[in-house]
């Protein structure tokens, strides 16, 4: 037997180990089984460019618990280590690849920043075992190796009687490490970390009952067997070829990936370059609604099918962490803190290729079936809107998929729209005027006033539409947006014929000053000469100052620090309106500040702006007033 000294500066490196990444404790099973897989995929590797002359078989790996005995083994069929291989690959380089890790990072061991902890492979061990034991057999004819060591930088070296190829690593569980000594953990474990591995895994056996055959007699009992419990799939569709799949194989695969999921995706973009870097993935479009938040870290990061994380912050752009699915990418630097990460050249690239893929996919759905599209935009916006504000490159390309759907359910992209609007929606700067709505409810009478004159309102209602109302008309310097209820459709749309006055210059100075009298400091009062059947009384918001909100509520980085700006609204009087010449003509000052109360007050039902002590005052005077 052989003892020896592990080469370490370090002395008590093992505490320092156990310590590190606390949190993180059971990655070692992941470090382990990928082990035992890049093991076995070497050792077909061997066999193929001839210099392993084995039968490579259909090697598995296994875990098995043993409970009684505190134990964990994990057991494959790769290549395996001959004595000498042991004292170079777990003495020597194992341990400088951990003790250069633990170097590296022990400053920042809080630093959950750091994605994947990946580098501390075998020695990972330590952190849930206080005695490790590694029984390998190599492919060349060379005795096996017993390896044991106790968390000291002791270890012994010994021949071993292991017959078949490949290496069993066996862990003695520590103390405070039992929990990992339940099946269900275990397989909790293989289930997040290792479910897509490219070499079959075994955990357990299952009983299976075996088919009745044709000749079995009438007091036939079924027969059972037991079998390998495979807790992976070795080939998860992301490896395979877009061409191997249809739209079925995508849809088993979302449900592989999201057993919980009833509802299915809307549509895939399968992810696939290998030049100037490495990167397969499938991303699904989930049925969204209007909330950005909760959908969040749904997309799952692999390294060669190794699970490393669900927090793609800083790999996928983040308008895309809405989304769900996979990306796999060796190229992916994982002993980084985040913040690292988004300064990494590579790291940006793929985050860039990414974004053009998903926003060639758009645009190759939107112009294979726009009616199909259409349906789903309400399902998508969101994402896209964000995209667009978001990224620069995604915002240049979506002009050919991005629409814009009326509250009659028409979908306009912004070309189409811009042509539809030169018709007949310019304002007096020449201006196209895009009138929309945040609610078809909330502005109902507007929509409709604008309807009846023929025009076009969008229904714009995702939580960030005034950021990007903004963005496109800075971008566009021939649009302005105003929502419906912004001020009176007669002022913002040039129209040839302007209605006459009824009133005469000095009538309307009296009305005014009457008004005044009776309406609120915060309304300010504004007399058009309108068409006899519109409204009277119109409350409008002012289109700026009602987005510079909105945009200050959303997140707009509160650039005026507006939080508390107060609200401010027009009140648009009709002068040609029957209600105005009766205000007008009235000569009892009560009888005339009830007309003017009482219309104020209809004007606020309509734009939902008449609450509490004052609507309670009202209903009572409106039952009064019908008695
Ligand atoms: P890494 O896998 O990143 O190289 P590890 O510390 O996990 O680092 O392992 C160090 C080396 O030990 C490996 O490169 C490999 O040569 C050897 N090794 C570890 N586990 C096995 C195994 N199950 N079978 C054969 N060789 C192994």
């Amino acid at each position: 037997m052989a003892t020896g000294k592990i080469n370490v500066s370090v002395e008590n490196i093992f505490p320092l180990i156990k310590k590190f990444l606390y949190s993180d404790h059971e990655i070692f099973l992941r470090e382990l089984v990928s082990n035992g897989t890049d093991a076995t995929l070497k050792l077909k590797h061997l066999i193929s460019i001839g210099e392993a002359k084995v039968e490579y078989g259909n090697p598995i790996i296994e875990v098995k618990v043993d409970k009684e005995g505190k134990k964990i083994h994990i057991i494959d069929q790769g290549l395996g280590m001959t004595a000498d291989e042991v004292e170079k690959y777990i003495n020597q380089v194992a341990f400088s690849g951990a003790e250069e890790f633990l170097d590296k990072y022990k400053d920042s061991a809080k630093d959950s920043g750091i994605i994947g902890h990946f580098g501390l492979g075998f020695y990972s061990a330590f952190m849930v075992a206080e005695k490790v034991e590694i029984i390998t057999k190599s492919y060349k004819d060379e005795p096996a190796a017993h390896w044991t060591c106790d968390g000291s930088p002791e270890f012994t070296l010994e021949p071993a009687d292991k017959t078949s190829r490949g290496t069993e690593i066996i862990l003695h569980i520590a103390e405070d490490s039992l929990e990992f000594l339940e099946d269900s953990k275990i397989s909790g474990l293989l289930n997040k970390y290792n479910k897509f591995m490219p070499i079959p895994i075994k955990f357990g056996t299952r009983t299976e009952t075996l088919p009745k055959p044709e000749d079995a007699p009438e007091d036939y009992v079924n027969e059972t067997v037991e079998i390998d419990n495979i807790i992976n799939n070795p080939n998860p569709a992301w490896t395979k070829q877009p061409s191997e799949l249809s739209d079925e194989d995508y849809k088993n695969f979302y449900r592989e990936l999201y057993p919980m999921q009833f509802e299915e995706p809307l549509f895939h973009i399968h992810l696939n370059v290998d030049y100037p870097f490495n990167l397969t993935g499938i991303l699904y479009f989930p049925k969204l609604g209007n909330d950005m938040q909760i959908q969040k870290d749904k997309i799952q990061l692999y390294q060669n099918q190794v699970y490393v994380t669900d927090n793609v912050e800083g790999i996928v752009p983040e308008f895309l962490t809405m989304l769900k699915g996979v990306i796999d990418s060796p190229d992916i630097p994982l002993n980084v803190s985040r913040s690292g990460l988004q300064a990494d050249g590579a790291v940006k690239k793929i985050s860039n290729y990414i974004t053009r893929k998903v926003a060639d996919k758009l645009k190759a759905l939107f112009n294979e079936n726009r009616a199909d599209f259409e349906a789903k935009w309400n399902d998508i916006k969101i994402v896209l809107e964000y995209g667009m504000l978001s990224e620069e490159k995604f915002y240049e390309k979506a002009g050919a998929f991005v629409l814009y759907p009326t509250v009659d359910d028409k979908y306009f992209t912004l070309e189409e729209l811009k042509e539809k609007l030169k018709e007949n929606q310019t304002d007096k700067d020449g201006k196209l005027v895009v009138l929309y709505a945040g609610n078809k409810d909330a502005q109902h009478s507007y929509i409709e006033a604008a309807k009846e004159k023929g025009y076009e309102v969008l229904l714009l209602d995702s939580p960030i539409i005034s950021h990007l109302i903004q963005k496109i008309e800075n971008d566009n310097s021939g649009l302005t947006f105003v929502r419906v209820d912004s001020d009176h459709i007669d002022n913002l749309i040039k129209k040839e014929e302007n209605t006459i006055s009824k009133l005469s210059d000095d009538e309307k100075a009296a009305l005014k000053t009457s008004l005044e009298a009776y309406i609120p400091k915060a309304y300010s009062v504004q007399l058009e000469a309108m068409d006899s059947q519109a409204a009277p009384f119109i409350i409008t918001q002012p289109e700026f100052m009602r987005r510079m909100k909105e945009m200050s509520q959303t997140g707009g980085g509160g650039m005026f620090g507006m939080g508390n700006m107060p609200e401010m609204y027009n009140l648009v009087v009709n002068t040609n309106s029957d209600l105005a010449s009766s205000i007008l003509n009235t000569e009892d000052k009560t009888h005339q500040e009830h007309l003017v109360k009482q219309a104020l007050d209809l004007a606020k039902l309509s734009q939902n702006l008449l609450k509490g002590e004052a609507l309670t005052a009202f209903v009572k005077r409106s039952f009064e007033m019908i008695k």
